[in-house]
């Protein structure tokens, strides 16, 4: 079977034909990375829980299990019910962007980076509506990310607008419930976002500036 049929037949990612592929990029971008199906894991559990609690109810957590990808030290907590091409497309995101966070908290071991991850994302300065914290660390994890397709798709399969798009998404995002309502300012958010990534991924592909 070849990657595309992989991709066509949308078979999930942990399953044994597609497991392998997964696993592969998320090495290449982090060797230490594990991928862990979130349904099957106790720290998600756990976590699940506290999430549930600290967003005061709104991140259910049997919706979360199905939901979002979440990383947590080197780990990378993806939903069972995703495909290889879900979990691919998330991959540089989570692994370029949070893992690599962990690992700089903990000055080079990602399992040391997690409390201090985990109080920057959740507590700083505030939980919710003022919680820089985590709109700086997810807006970085999106500037990873297009950094990334810059340098392996390549500058020319990419486009102002898509850039465009997917920042507008995550202004509104990390506004909403999923981030646990991060920030209560909209012109806040697109400040964090767009010179997080617009504003780096243009001066790093340059040709941009036309449209910009
Ligand atoms: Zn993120």
């Amino acid at each position: 079977m070849t990657e595309t049929n992989l991709f066509e037949d949308e078979v999930l990612w942990w399953s044994a034909a597609a497991k392998g592929q997964a696993e592969a990029l998320a090495k290449k971008l982090d060797p230490k990375t594990k991928l862990v199906r979130k349904d099957k894991s106790p720290l998600w559990r756990f976590v699940a829980w506290f999430l549930f609690l600290v967003s005061f109810g709104y991140a259910k957590r049997e919706r979360m299990y199905e939901w979002m990808a979440v990383t947590i030290g080197r780990r990378v907590y993806i939903p069972s019910t995703w495909t290889l091409g879900e979990a691919i497309a998330v991959l540089p995101h989570e692994v370029l962007g949070h893992v690599a966070q962990y690992k700089r908290y903990g000055l080079g071991i990602h399992w040391l980076g997690i409390v201090p991850f985990l109080v920057i994302y959740f507590l700083v300065p505030f939980p919710i509506l003022w919680a820089y914290g985590r709109a700086y660390l997810e807006a970085e994890a999106v500037k990873a990310d297009w950094d990334y397709r810059a340098d392996y798709i390549g500058a020319e399969h990419l486009s102002m607008e898509l850039l465009r798009i997917d920042v507008n998404s995550w202004v509104s995002r990390i506004r909403g419930k999923g981030y646990a309502f991060a920030l209560l300012s909209k012109t806040a958010a697109k400040d964090i976002f767009w010179s997080a990534a617009v504003t780096h991924i243009t001066r790093k592909v340059g040709a941009w500036h036309v449209d910009a």
